[in-house]
């Protein structure tokens, strides 16, 4: 058995091919990102699911990840996080059934570790050897710990007021680090303009293939934990949109594969800042693609991503989920976080206690059902933000 049934890259938008034995970035025609594909019916003709449980990271979906052999994975543990149950929490909104998924318990306590995982494995299979990085935190430290752990060298750009506990996290690495005035499109622009070209590789929210890759594994692992089925519904607090678009992926190939007991799909609901919420505005005008949100702030630093590369993958996963969009104030943000660990002992980030003021909100609307199976995704740890807290 193959340890990956990796096949081809496809454009998202256009659909053609691509090679994934050489390093590839975007289509060079749509300026869209690249979907790794797998040969799911060789696998689902080989392997049975239950064979996925035997490692404890997220490469026990090695079948389904991108890396063509054992020794190329970069790893530290990722994945594998606790999908728990909120009885307190539902009892106070009077739920059925809500869950949390906490992500805060992942090495460098973000998801990221999942995406840059994947990705710096996936580089140093290709022979990469330098890779680069605007990010609003949280995946710079990722892929500085990633990096040092392939020996591999890697640059990042953040905002200056990114939370300081990425800042350190990154510089404890040795990875170059450059402090960048604004958000994370004036990073991206900083790296552009002085990177040598084909120097540095460039790992930005799709713009290489495998992060993705790496952050699909979260669906992979709410359906098993859930006896191999989705809930009716998941809120995801949404910045460049890789876990929004991996977890929809997720299903998709979890379904063609067979291995779904209930193929209902999840409805997927993007949760943003009303300080930047260029997805929840465009969802709601019925474009089909996302505009650039001028003056972008929120503490939530996750999510302070003025115009996500994929716009059009996120606003597709949306409707084709028939979810939605949702935009919370900052101080129902901050609340949240304190109900969540008052009521259940977590600390979460406040990107995902975000989902929980959007949460409250779709109720409201009767958009989400008390009688609903809902899942909260907490993409980080709360410990990252502490100069952040007190507003
Ligand atoms: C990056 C980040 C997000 C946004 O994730 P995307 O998958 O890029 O939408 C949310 N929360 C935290 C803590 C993050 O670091
Ligand atoms: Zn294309």
């Amino acid at each position: 058995m193959p340890f990956s049934y990796l096949s081809h890259l496809e454009c998202s938008e256009c659909g053609k091919a691509f090679s994934p034995s050489l390093p590839q970035t975007i289509c060079p025609d749509c300026q869209a990102p690249l979907f790794a594909r797998y040969d799911l019916p060789s696998l689902a003709a080989q392997v049975p699911r239950e064979k996925m449980d035997n490692i404890h990271s997220m490469w026990c979906w090695h079948v389904v990840l991108p890396v063509l052999t054992q020794e190329h994975v970069v790893t530290l543990g990722e994945g594998g996080t606790p999908l728990l149950k909120l009885e307190r929490l539902a009892s106070k909104y009077n739920l059925k059934a809500l869950y949390l998924k906490d992500e805060g318990l992942n090495p460098t306590a973000s998801f990221k570790a999942r995406g840059l995982s994947a990705a710096v494995s996936k580089a140093r299979e290709l022979g990469i050897r330098q890779l680069m990085i605007p990010t609003a935190g949280n995946a710079g430290g990722a892929l500085a710990a990633y990096a040092s752990r392939a020996g591999m060298s890697a640059w990042i750009a953040m905002p200056e007021d990114t939370p300081k506990a990425n800042v350190e996290e990154t510089a404890i690495t040795g990875a170059r680090i450059s402090l960048v005035p604004g958000v994370i499109s004036d990073a991206a622009k900083f790296l552009q303009s002085h990177a040598e070209k084909g120097k540095w590789f460039d790992v930005s929210t799709f713009k290489e293939p495998y992060r993705l890759e790496g952050k699909k594994t979260m669906g992979y692992e709410i359906a098993r934990d859930l006896g191999w089925e989705f809930p009716e519904v998941i809120l995801y607090p949404t910045g460049g949109g890789t876990g929004l678009v991996g977890i929809w992926k997720a299903y998709e190939e979890l379904l063609e594969l067979g291995w779904l007991k209930n193929p209902r799909p999840p409805r997927l609901y993007a949760v943003q800042s009303e300080g930047c919420a260029p997805v929840v505005k465009a969802f709601k005008n019925g474009e089909s693609d996302v505009a650039f949100w001028e003056n972008a702030s929120t503490h939530a630093s996750g999510l302070r991503v003025p115009r996500p590369f994929a716009g059009k993958a996120i606003l597709r996963t949306l409707r084709n989920s028939k979810g939605g969009a949702i935009s919370v104030e900052e101080d129902s943000i901050r609340k949240a976080q304190k109900d969540i660990a008052q009521l259940e002992g977590i600390f979460t980030a406040p990107e995902g206690a975000a989902t929980l003021a959007g949460l409250e909100i779709l109720l409201a609307e009767g958009e989400i059902q008390p009688d609903e199976r809902i899942l909260l995704l907490n993409t980080g740890s709360g410990l990252k933000y502490l100069d952040t807290l007190q507003a």
